[in-house]
Parts: structure tokens; C-alpha cells; sequence
């Protein structure tokens, strides 16, 4: 794209309800959108505003993109009024994405906390686009109750894929439900791979991504083979209005994955 703060028309083909608050928007923008796992976008809402996300979608792709989005408040709940044939306008992409390359060979944990499990879902789409990259991958998941799990119609595909496990579990007791219950946190015990060389990457509510990395640390992952998506608040998406900074790191722009090891002691880093 030319101008980095001119949105790039982009039609929506199709709303897919995930949940009773979250959307899939099949978008079909005017030209190709290149993008890597874990980059973002910044979506234009006609007279309403824009607002950051990371396609859910793959990123081989480029010219079909899905954003899945929570409602929040103004841009989202806009969001949310749309329908098929309207359009909006996109931005970018920003930031570096996932460490792809630093997956390659070895076993891959995938920890999604709510709407989480969206960018990770691109991410997952990369990792199925090249059978073997990944040692394994093993994809931990919670929502508060089963009505808030996301992308619930692709579970069983993804577990059935060769190499790949899925858990899901919600965060108490549902009339039912039999899977597990607890905070995603409690998936992270005992599992079947070597932390010392394995990686993991993490996307959710800030308190929960502390608690992971905490938790990860603690079974034996090296702070720097966590990865944390830091999807706070931020603007430009270019590293120039200095709204989305922890320390020295502009989130947009070097981020928003860092590696716990980047993060850990920056004070406020983690909620
Ligand atoms: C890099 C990045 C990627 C993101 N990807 C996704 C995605 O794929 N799907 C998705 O649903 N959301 C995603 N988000 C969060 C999304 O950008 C916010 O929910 C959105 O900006 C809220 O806009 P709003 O106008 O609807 O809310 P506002 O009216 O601005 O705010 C409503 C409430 O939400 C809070 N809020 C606003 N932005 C954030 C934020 N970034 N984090 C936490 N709380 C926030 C506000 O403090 C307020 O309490 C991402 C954020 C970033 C930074």
C-alpha cells in the first residue's frame, strides 16, 4: 500500500457468529493484503473510528482475510452492526508477527485465552500450510463457558491432524460439559514435551498471559522460548505516537509478540 495512513477499501463478504460477542468478518479487500502470522491490521469504521486486530485467517491468503473480533465498545460494536455487502477500510500490516522461523524443528505449544485464539489461529494455519515445520503442536485453550469458545467447529479437525492435540477447558462447571475445567493455566501442568527446547506462544487477556508465562517458566520453559502477544491499546501502528511503548519497545512496531524474556522486568509490562 502506498500511504500508510490511507485505509484500503475492503468489502465484508460474510459475518460468521462466533459467540454471543464474537464475529468472524470475511473480508475482501480492493488489492492483495500480504501479511504474516501475528501482524495486525488497523480496521476503519466509516464515521466511527479504527481499531487494531490480527487476522485469524491464513496468510496465504492475502486477498481473503478474516478478523475476529470481541466486542468492546465503539469501533467493535460497530463492527458488529455490520453486514455482508458493506464496506470498511484496513490498514497495514504492522508489526513483526510470530517468530515463525524459531518454531521450525521443535515442539510448539499454542496457549489462547478467549478471542485469543484468533491470531493464534492464523498462526495455526501457517504451521498446517507446512506439514513436519513443527516438531508437534499442542493447542491449550479457555473461555469462561462453553458458549464462549471460539472457532468451536474446527476443533476436531485440527486434533485430527497428524501431530497435533487439542484441549479446550472453561473456567467452571457447565450443565453439559465434559471436558476440562479450569483456568487455562491448569492445562499447562504435566504436559507431554520437552520445555528446555520447546516454544510457546501465548494470546489472551494480559492477566492471563502472565500467568501462563509465569506457569511456563515454572515447568521449565526458558523465558526466552515464551512468546506474548501484547495487544495493548495503540494508534499509529508505525511506532511514532508513542501511545503503545513498554520501556524502549514500541509495541506496534516490535512487538506485539515479544518474548517473555523482553518483557518480564519491565515494570507495568504485565498487568
Ligand atoms: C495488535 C492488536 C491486535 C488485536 N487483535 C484483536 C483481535 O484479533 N480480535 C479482537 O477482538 N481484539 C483484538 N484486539 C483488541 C482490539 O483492538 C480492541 O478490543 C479494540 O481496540 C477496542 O476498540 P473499541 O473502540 O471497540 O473499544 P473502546 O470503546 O476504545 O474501549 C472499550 C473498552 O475496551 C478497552 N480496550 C480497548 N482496546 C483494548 C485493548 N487493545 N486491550 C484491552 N482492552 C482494550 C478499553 O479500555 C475500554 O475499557 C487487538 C489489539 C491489538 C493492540
Amino acid at each position: 500500500m502506498g500511504n500508510d495512513f490511507e485505509p484500503l477499501p475492503a468489502r465484508v463478504e460474510e459475518v460468521v457468529v462466533e459467540t454471543p460477542t464474537i464475529r468472524t468478518f470475511v473480508l475482501r479487500p480492493a488489492a492483495p493484503v500480504p501479511f504474516r502470522a501475528g501482524q495486525f491490521l488497523q480496521l476503519y469504521v466509516p464515521g466511527v473510528g479504527e481499531a487494531p486486530f490480527t487476522p485469524s485467517s491464513s496468510p496465504s491468503e492475502p486477498e481473503r482475510l478474516e478478523i475476529t473480533v470481541l466486542r468492546a465498545g465503539r469501533v467493535t460494536a460497530a463492527l458488529h452492526a455490520l453486514r455482508a455487502g458493506e464496506e470498511i477500510g484496513v490498514r497495514g500490516p504492522f508489526g513483526r508477527g510470530y517468530p515463525l522461523a524459531r518454531l521450525e524443528g521443535r515442539e510448539v505449544v499454542v496457549v489462547g485465552g478467549g478471542v485469543g485464539l484468533a491470531p493464534l489461529r492464523s498462526l495455526l494455519h501457517a504451521l498446517f500450510e507446512r506439514p513436519g515445520f513443527a516438531r508437534r503442536v499442542s493447542i491449550k485453550y479457555g473461555a469462561r463457558a462453553p458458549g464462549e469458545l471460539c472457532f468451536r467447529r474446527q476443533y476436531a479437525d485440527w486434533a485430527a491432524r497428524p501431530g497435533v492435540d487439542f484441549t479446550a477447558t472453561i473456567d467452571r462447571p457447565a450443565e453439559g460439559w465434559t471436558g476440562r475445567v479450569g483456568l487455562v493455566t491448569t492445562l499447562l501442568d504435566g504436559m507431554d514435551v520437552d520445555p528446555r527446547t520447546a516454544c510457546a506462544l501465548s494470546c489472551g487477556p494480559e492477566v492471563m498471559l502472565r500467568f501462563v508465562a509465569r506457569k511456563l517458566v515454572d515447568v521449565g520453559f526458558p523465558a526466552e522460548s515464551v512468546f506474548l502477544s501484547m495487544n495493548r491499546n495503540m494508534s499509529c501502528g508505525m511506532g511514532i505516537c508513542g501511545r503503545c511503548n513498554v520501556g524502549s519497545v514500541f509495541l506496534c512496531r516490535d512487538g506485539p509478540d515479544l518474548s517473555y524474556a523482553e518483557v518480564r522486568h519491565v515494570p507495568y509490562a504485565l498487568g
